[in-house]
């Protein structure tokens, strides 16, 4: 399995668009497998029109629940909890039951055993979900972390682990990733493993700060890095100073893109799933320059 992964360092850049244009042109060539590892926020299924085939819950933590019944309000375990999660139900002077804010529980379990009526127990939370689906382009596995969840890398590798047994499944060797924004844990999940970091930017000083940031975490991984500058018009001083930083750091820069509106309405006319043939502007030029590049490197697929 070749594996791509479209990545930011930071979300807005076009990330998704890039994603999903150049994986319906490489899948002109053959066959490849899709996963959105922005699980936080997954816009992949959205533009290509996924149709969920099958979820499975993603647990999250254990986190300590007290049976309102067993409960006998005596306030033995609120002293126990060093996260201030175990308080006086509001309606206490009725119910007589202390309560848990499952969002201040760290999930220690130390309340469990001082309880003399064993009213506390540890409960697996759900942390979100794992769905396999088909698009107009291929197969697709995607994930979505429930609000508040802080496990979006382990989220991320559940995907990738979907992902593959997906190509294997299919006998499908490419596979198109769209990534994360950021370096933290989801990022470094989305990268490990694959075979190159395809990263879109904008010439902007934050856009240019979060690149390198992004490159110096695809290093730490020994990953080749190749680089799209995105809306390459909106400043032609920050373009040159990517282009002077690619060059200095012997990283290939892909494509120039110009800032083209009918390229940004594509994700959406995908998703709306209209019957269009591919605008000919010059930020088209620009992903077909990026596909192309692609091609060499990842093959037909099979
Ligand atoms: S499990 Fe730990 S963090 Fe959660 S309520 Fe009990 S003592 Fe507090
Ligand atoms: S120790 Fe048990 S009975 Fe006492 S307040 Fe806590 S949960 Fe209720």
């Amino acid at each position: 399995m070749r594996r791509v992964v479209f990545a930011s360092g930071k979300g807005g850049t076009g990330k998704t668009t890039f994603t999903a244009i150049t994986a319906r042109l490489a899948a002109e060539d053959g066959p490849l497998v899709l996963a959105d590892c922005d699980v936080e926020a997954a816009n992949l299924p959205i533009a290509l029109r996924a149709t969920v085939t099958g979820s499975e819950p993603f647990a999250g933590g254990s986190k300590a629940v007290i049976d309102a019944d067993a409960c006998r309000g005596c306030g033995a375990c609120q002293p126990v909890c060093r996260f201030e999660a175990i308080a006086a139900d509001e309606d206490f002077w009725r119910t007589r039951a202390f309560v848990i804010d499952p969002w201040a529980c760290e999930g220690c379990g130390a309340c469990v055993p001082a309880c003399p009526y064993d009213a506390i127990t540890m409960e697996q939370s759900r942390a979100g979900e794992v769905h396999t689906a088909e698009t107009v382009i291929g197969p697709m596995a995607f994930g979505q972390l429930v609000a508040g969840e802080d496990l979006s890398g382990k989220l991320v590798t559940e995907v990738r682990t979907r992902a593959d047994a997906i190509g294997v499944e299919h006998g499908i060797d490419r596979m198109w990733i769209d990534g994360p924004p950021g370096v933290g844990c989801p990022a470094i999940a989305a990268l490990t493993g694959t075979d190159l970091v395809m990263a879109v930017t904008e010439p902007t000083l934050s856009g240019e700060h979060d690149l390198m940031r992004l490159v110096t975490l695809a290093r730490r991984f020994d990953l080749p890095v190749a680089v799209v500058l995105n809306k390459a018009d909106l400043s032609a001083s920050g373009a040159r100073r990517i282009r002077e930083r690619m060059a200095a750091e012997g990283l290939d820069l892909v494509a120039e893109v110009p800032f083209d509106a009918e390229l940004a309405a594509l994700p959406e006319r995908l998703a709306r799933g209209e019957e269009f043939a591919f605008p000919d502007t010059p930020g088209m030029d620009g992903v077909r320059a990026t596909a192309a590049w692609l091609a060499e490197r990842m093959g037909a697929g099979s």
